[in-house]
């Protein structure tokens, strides 16, 4: 709007001063005002830039808390089936290419409206001849820009889910470089980081490509359509139809009304970036929540802990599975189908089978990452979906397979369990889990920082670790999937005496894959497709 009147200023100031011949005092008014106008748009310009990069910064944190959250609420159990790399780059990058689209795009489509209709509407009064080759030439431009559109839009699409795999080969490759190391397939493993690299360069080029042609043609088809006003307007000047005053606020206002279609060119790729970002993010909302929502949120683990030692010891309950059936969302076949298993007061149950037949899962539902989709879990006779998650998993000591370490010192890994807790009781967890030689042999002790910029553990460290977490916590009930990878005897003999201790006295049900745990367990259940062996 300033623009336009600026323009219009502009065309009335060389009207007067110049053709006229009156001097430029007479248009003095008009210049103070013009000045003003630039001030105004300048400063309208930079608030609404700050405006809208702060607007788009709290929606994108915004959205990034929602992602987090229901991720948290999909649980470990819906998204084992997802692709990590993905679902980081969809938190990552695509919330990030929100930016754009929100700043940028939906800005310049606004305007593309606003814009247009203001200057038709001042040329539709000043010479309504110029505004009929604008209503011609303006929907041809939006028509063009719709159909180039449409290839941006797949391009962009492809960009995105190339993205997407290329997260998740890293993480896969970086995760599995061990594995490929030993079986000499690192090679392999990189031909396929450059192979997916490539293709999304690619992708990354063609929707460049389009983008540039994109605004080259609308430059183009802008040029030559304003071309077209000013022959005509030129005519008419010259057979004296046409006032010189009104002649130069057309010619000057013309171009303003291509300028928005230029702009929407520019950002048009921008704005499929963003609903592809879109996209992604709508699937990954659209996951089933499976783990059920906790009363208390946060989970409170501090104030869950009840009593002042840890998971508060508490009496061992009984678990019962009964007619247990799971079937993952998107999956046709029953994961576990009419289960019934029982582990009475302090017993341990050892739970072995092939792969795939359903042992993480039981612990899955356990944990309550997920309900069962028919049949009951009763905890000493009362039905598990009547007791809080959260408290629930208070009473839980779990060892998972591979025990992640957050990034802290050894002495905040083992205080997961129970972050209250003092040191003395870390120290006397630690000795429990067999682990206080090798951490007193670590460069800081219990102090020596872990994690990702820490000192890394060997496997048969991290899973004492966690036994020390367990231990620490001090719950009635244990859930330990028993760690697969290759250990020397030593630490097998250490693992297995630190296991049978952290047992005793408690409820617990075992993943095993060691034959010397199975000789810890009361009882050996075998699984098959999803049911107890007969
Ligand atoms: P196990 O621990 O005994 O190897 P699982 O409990 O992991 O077995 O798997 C049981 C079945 O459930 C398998 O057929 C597996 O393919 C399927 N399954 C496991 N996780 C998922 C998942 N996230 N989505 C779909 N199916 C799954």
């Amino acid at each position: 709007m300033c623009t336009v009147i600026w323009l219009i200023l502009l065309a009335t100031v060389i009207d007067r001063s110049f053709i006229a011949g009156r001097g430029l005092d007479d248009v003095r008014g008009l210049l103070v005002t013009m000045a003003v106008l630039l001030l105004v748009r300048g400063a309208c310009g930079w608030l609404g830039e700050r405006w809208a990069d702060a607007a788009s910064g709290r929606l994108r944190s915004r959205v990034r808390s929602e992602l987090v959250a229901h991720v948290f609420a999909v649980g470990p159990a819906g998204l084992s089936g997802e692709r990590t790399g993905e679902v980081s780059a969809t938190i990552g990058a695509g919330v990030e290419a929100l930016h754009g689209y929100v700043t940028r795009f939906i800005t310049t489509a606004a305007i593309g409206v606003l814009g247009p209709t203001i200057v038709f509407g001042v040329v539709l009064v000043a010479d309504p001849w110029s505004s009929l080759i604008l209503a011609f030439t303006g929907p041809m431009l939006v028509l063009l820009l719709a159909v180039i559109g449409g290839r941006t839009r797949a391009l962009t699409k492809r960009r995105f889910d190339e993205l997407g795999w290329l997260s998740a080969f890293y993480l896969d490759m970086i995760r599995g470089l061990g594995t490929l190391k030993a079986f000499r397939r690192s090679a392999d493993g990189a031909d396929t980081i450059a192979d997916v690299s490539r293709r999304y360069g690619d992708a990354t080029m063609d929707v460049l490509r389009t983008a540039f042609q994109t605004s080259l043609v609308m430059e183009w088809a802008a040029t030559a359509a304003t071309a077209l006003v000013a022959v005509e307007v030129s005519f008419r000047l010259v057979h004296g139809d046409l006032s010189f005053g009104t002649a130069l606020a057309v010619l000057v206002l013309v171009p303003e009304f291509f300028v928005p279609f230029r702009r929407l060119a520019l950002e048009y790729h921008s704005g499929h970036a963003g609903r592809a970002a879109l996209e992604r993010i709508d699937d990954l909302l659209a996951l089933p929540a499976l783990a059920p929502a906790t009363s208390r949120p946060g989970g409170g683990s501090v104030a869950g802990s009840g009593t002042g030692s840890g998971g508060g010891g508490g009496r061992p309950p009984t678990i019962e599975l009964v007619d247990v059936g799971f079937t993952y969302p998107g999956s046709g076949a029953p994961s576990l189908d009419g289960l019934d298993l029982s582990i009475a007061a302090g017993e341990t149950v050892a739970l072995v089978g092939p792969s795939g037949a359903g042992k993480t899962t039981v612990s899955r539902l356990l944990m309550r990452f997920a309900e069962p989709s028919s049949g009951r879990i009763l905890i000493d006779g009362g039905p598990l979906g009547d007791v809080d998650p959260a408290a629930w998993r208070q009473r839980i000591a779990w060892v998972p397979q591979d025990p992640t370490l957050i990034a802290g010192t050894v002495a905040q890994n083992i205080r997961l369990g129970d972050p209250g807790a003092a040191d003395d009781r870390v120290r006397a967890a630690a000795e429990a889990a067999r682990a206080v030689g090798f951490i007193e042999a670590l460069p800081d002790g219990f102090a020596t920082v872990l994690g990702e910029r820490g000192l890394r553990l060997s496997g048969g460290q991290r899973q004492r670790l966690a036994i020390a977490r367990a231990a620490l916590r001090d719950a009635p009930v244990v859930v330990l999937d028993e760690f697969t990878a290759h250990l020397d005897h030593q630490t097998e003999a250490e693992l297995i005496d630190a296991i049978a201790e952290l047992l005793a006295g408690r409820t617990a049900l075992v993943i095993a894959h060691r034959p010397r745990t199975l000789r810890l367990a009361d009882r050996v259940v075998t699984l098959e497709r999803g049911r107890v062996a007969p």
